[in-house]
């Protein structure tokens, strides 16, 4: 309060200098201040921490939102910082709608606004609604090749399609580009890589990986799609390092479920964010136009059934066709956040699953593509992820330690799988426990490993926040903190640190070896499974044209990425995701402009 009053004063003394002395004599503080130009700064809780901004009032309005301080993910925070300020100042004021997408950012930037309006002292003028600024779309648009879609797959599809000389738009119905590829960990998995090299992983190869992706997927993946990711997996990880410029760590590697090598390949900061900026910075050099906040809704064809066309509708509603010479591409990503469209195909996945993706991820390619009556595979298999953030359904990337040796833990203090295994098989151990949830426990030794605290401090924070993990100097501390008993604990941590000794974990054969708990400080944090990858979806040809009910080509329609149902079988491996969306989406690109 008494800052608060100090800094109005300050305010009105600064006022007082600039303008003249009988406008500070008003009592009316809207009158007194609305003659000139004021600034002053705000602070807001985004995602990530404080966001600061600075507001320049003049006459009475907002003309200006300078951030000044911020920590939030920059390609979501990106149509904050533009849009949600071009709102602020048209409606001259800090009471409008979030970015869909976005919405922890825009409230911490509307809060950081508000409180520099409230600081300032001013009464803002109201305005009368006024038309959007935005120029109008034209409502026939056309292209080369129209991708549905700005993730990983749809980038790299239109990106391809670019290179060849063809021109292209990729369609983009939220605000924000990225989908699940911005948020996933980013990690991708290929054979042979430069990192396995300097690790001296010298024993991998395209067929290892191509067996352990075809069982991981209890066959039901096709295997001639699975051969295709395997064997290009490494040159598409090399595209996105030479062509894309993506950082990828050069001296670690994650070995996720599933997979008997150490080949995930981990970008900077760990998480899709650094995939998706290159993959936008380069579009952006192509001059590819990237439409956001517009849906595409139905699929066109000519007198032949030949797709050659999107109807979309754009943010103001305006409807829009997106002529297409050469096809569309599909890269639409999966349904996970379609509560409906997972009750569909598997009725136990309902309301009572939190999910770890994107709002967008609704499964509007597959419906579409289904209205010209495509194919789909593999509807019924739905993923959880396993250690997901009980209160938010959000994927923990903090507990990514597990890959490096972090053991799982039930109420009883007991473990109860082994912590490499399969997504899926995790997920369904956990809830055959008690209460259905889990705890991950590991010491700094591990954490030190792979430094997942400090890849992402702030989910860090909020988890000891909310009272989800906590930090202990002993088991006996960390046990009691969840209420687990502690002798039960400290059992199963000493037969964790022999297994450790022996290298050999006779109860659940951890197949990277169990790491010794001997030495706190250490990490105990709660988990639930939260639905997060949908491996059915259209069905398609090794060059990814979407093929019929019958099996027949439809003509002009391509799919990649998440979207598709052939890859990945009954399970999703940990790091495939990233290898299928950029290898199938880069297929898209260059078969369509053959
Ligand atoms: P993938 O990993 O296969 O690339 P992502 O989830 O990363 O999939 O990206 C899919 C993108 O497609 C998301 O950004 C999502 O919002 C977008 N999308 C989904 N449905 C539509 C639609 N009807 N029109 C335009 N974009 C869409």
């Amino acid at each position: 309060m008494r800052t608060q009053t100090t800094k109005l004063l300050s305010v009105v003394l600064i006022l007082c200098l600039v303008f003249s002395l009988s406008a500070c004599g008003s009592t009316d503080k809207t009158a007194s201040k609305s003659e000139g130009t004021v600034k002053e700064i705000g602070v807001g809780n985004g995602k990530h921490g404080d966001i600061k901004v600075e507001v320049t009032f003049a006459d009475g309005k907002i003309t200006n939102v300078d951030v000044l301080e911020q920590k939030e993910n920059e390609v979501l925070a990106e149509p904050v910082y533009t849009q949600l300020k071009d709102s602020v100042i048209q409606a001259n004021s800090a009471t409008v709608d979030a970015i869909s997408g976005s919405t922890a950012t825009s409230k911490g930037y509307l809060e950081a606004i508000q409180d520099a309006i409230t600081k300032s002292g001013l009464t803002l003028a109201a305005v009368t609604a006024v038309g959007s600024s935005k120029s109008k779309e034209e409502t026939e648009q056309t292209f080369d090749v129209v991708v549905i879609g700005a993730g990983g797959a749809g980038f790299s599809s239109a990106i391809e399609v670019k290179k060849a000389g063809a021109s292209v738009v990729i369609l983009e119905k939220m605000p924000t580009v990225g989908g699940n590829t911005l948020i996933s960990g980013g990690e991708m998995n290929a054979p042979n890589t430069w990192v396995q090299q300097s690790l001296g992983i010298k024993d991998d190869t395209p067929e290892l990986f191509y067996q352990d992706t075809l069982k991981g997927g209890d066959n039901l993946g096709k295997p001639e799609m699975v051969k295709i990711l395997a064997e290009q997996a490494l040159a598409s990880a090399e595209w996105l390092r030479d062509e894309i410029k993506v950082e990828f760590l050069p001296d670690h590697l994650f070995q996720f479920g599933g997979h008997s090598r150490k080949r995930a390949l981990i970008p900077v900061g760990h998480t899709g964010a650094e995939l998706i900026k290159k993959l936008k910075a380069k579009t952006d050099e192509l001059q590819i136009p990237v439409k956001t906040s517009m849906k595409a809704e139905k699929l066109l064809t000519d007198a032949n059934g030949r797709v050659n066309a999107v109807e979309a509708t754009s943010k103001d509603g305006q409807k829009i066709t997106f002529h297409a010479n050469k096809g569309v591409v599909i890269a639409t990503g999966g349904f996970g956040s379609n509560v409906e469209m997972r009750k569909k195909y598997n009725p136990v996945l309902d309301e009572s699953y939190m999910s770890t993706d994107t709002p967008g991820t609704t499964g509007d390619g597959i419906v579409m593509a289904q209205e010209i009556k495509a194919g789909i595979t593999n509807m019924e298999n739905i993923q959880t992820y396993p250690i997901c953030n009980p209160k938010t359904g959000v994927i923990s990337l903090v507990a990514d330690s597990r890959f490096d040796g972090a053991i799982l833990i039930n109420q009883g203090g007991q473990r109860f799988v082994e912590e490499l295994e399969r997504r899926d098989v995790i997920s369904k151990a956990i809830l055959a426990q008690e209460g259905k949830y889990a705890y991950q426990l590991w010491n700094q030794r591990i954490a030190d490993i792979g430094k997942t605290i400090e890849a992402h401090q702030d989910e860090y924070d909020q988890l000891v926040k909310d009272g989800l993990l906590y930090k202990a100097n002993t088991i006996e501390e960390a046990a009691e903190f969840f209420k687990i008993d502690p002798k039960t604990l400290q059992n199963t941590v000493n037969k964790v640190n022999a297994y450790a000794k022996t290298g050999k974990d006779l109860d659940f054969k951890h197949r990277s070896g169990l790491v010794s708990l001997e030495q706190g400080p250490y990490y105990i944090q709660k988990a639930v499974p939260s639905v997060h990858h949908t491996m059915g979806g259209l069905v398609i040809d090794k060059d990814t044209r979407v093929l019929d009910e019958s099996g027949k080509i439809i003509a002009g329609l391509y799919a990649a990425g998440e979207v598709t149902g052939v890859v990945h079988g009954a399970n999703r491996l940990g790091g495939n995701a990233i290898a299928d969306i950029i290898t199938f989406g880069r297929i898209s690109g260059q078969t369509i402009t053959k």
